[in-house]
């Protein structure tokens, strides 16, 4: 077959199973098993697919069908400017937490020195792009999943950056009494409700449980996270989180009971409140930021 005829094959496919963008999806699909880009799929258009490629092809677009996320089967994500690796071990990186990476960067100068830690950072996804966007920030990497660790430390070394990070594992704060305090807390926390679970996209079936459930309400994880952070941060830092459509304004009002200041939120394209910052001006000890 051609190029031209097995993405229409593969497209059509793929819309018969209810698939929104099948389209594009038979576009990645296919440059992912060619390794060819976007433009040489369409110059070479007629370019006859050899018969090994075609069959793997087609095998993707089946396993598609059955609404396994295409990040898995092709085995990688992108993220903002990076491509990560991900497997069903770790959370797909969204869109979305770009945002909580821009907040970030809009509060702080590129050649910043600091700290940070990335609670739960599955892929690593935001841990890397901070990284990336500062070259002098040091990066703790903390997940209770192995696996996922596992895969943040193959994307660290895709980048380069291993040397700029450490990697623990543990439950929120557990892996760290007694720890020097960071600059910046950062973290995407699972936090669908019982009742998102009832309505998931057939996609999130294949993601793991954990790296979405956040408890009856949601709620779980900012419950502890906002308390405990404030013991991790430096005076002057911030606390940012990613929060659930509808989440923010609870997560705000924590935030202000635990005596946490200039407290920020960022939009995402769908113009709910995603990203929720705050920031401690008085350390625990007193120390207070100018
Ligand atoms: N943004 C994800 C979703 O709704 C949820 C991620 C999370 O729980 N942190 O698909």
């Amino acid at each position: 077959m051609t190029r031209a005829a097995l993405l229409a094959a593969g497209r059509d496919a793929l819309a018969r199973a209810g698939i929104g963008e099948a389209k594009e999806e038979a576009e990645r699909i296919l440059e992912n098993v060619l390794k060819a880009s976007k433009a040489a799929l369409f110059l070479d258009a007629a370019k006859e697919v050899a018969p090994e490629a075609e069959r793997h092809f087609l095998r993707i677009v089946e396993e598609r069908k059955t609404r396994k996320p295409l990040a898995y089967l092709l085995g990688e994500a992108c993220f903002g400017e990076e491509i990560l690796e991900v497997s069903d071990r770790c959370l797909i990186p969204r869109p979305e937490t770009e945002i909580l990476v821009e907040a970030l960067a809009k509060q702080l100068a590129p050649e910043r020195e600091f700290s940070f830690l990335d609670l739960g950072t599955g892929s690593g996804a935001i841990a890397i792009a901070l990284m990336r966007k500062f070259p002098l920030s040091k990066g703790t990497l903390s997940d209770i999943s192995e696996e996922a660790l596992g895969i943040a430390r193959r994307n660290l070394g895709r980048y380069g950056l291993e040397n700029r990070a450490l990697l623990k594992r543990g439950d929120l704060f557990g892996a760290f009494a007694g720890e020097e305090p960071w600059d910046v807390v950062v973290s995407n926390p699972p936090y669908l409700s019982e009742g998102d679970f009832r309505n998931l996209q057939p996609e999130l079936a294949f993601e793991p449980r954990l790296a979405l459930d956040g408890g009856t309400d949601g709620f779980d994880f900012y419950r502890r996270i906002i308390p405990e952070a404030r013991r991790y941060l430096k005076p002057g830092g911030f606390l940012a989180l990613e929060a659930g459509a509808g989440q923010a304004d609870q997560v705000s009002k924590w935030l202000q009971g635990a005596g946490y200041d200039n407290i920020l939120r960022f939009k995402d394209y769908l113009g709910f409140d995603r990203v929720v910052m705050a920031r401690i001006n008085e350390g625990l000890n007193g120390k207070t930021y100018h």
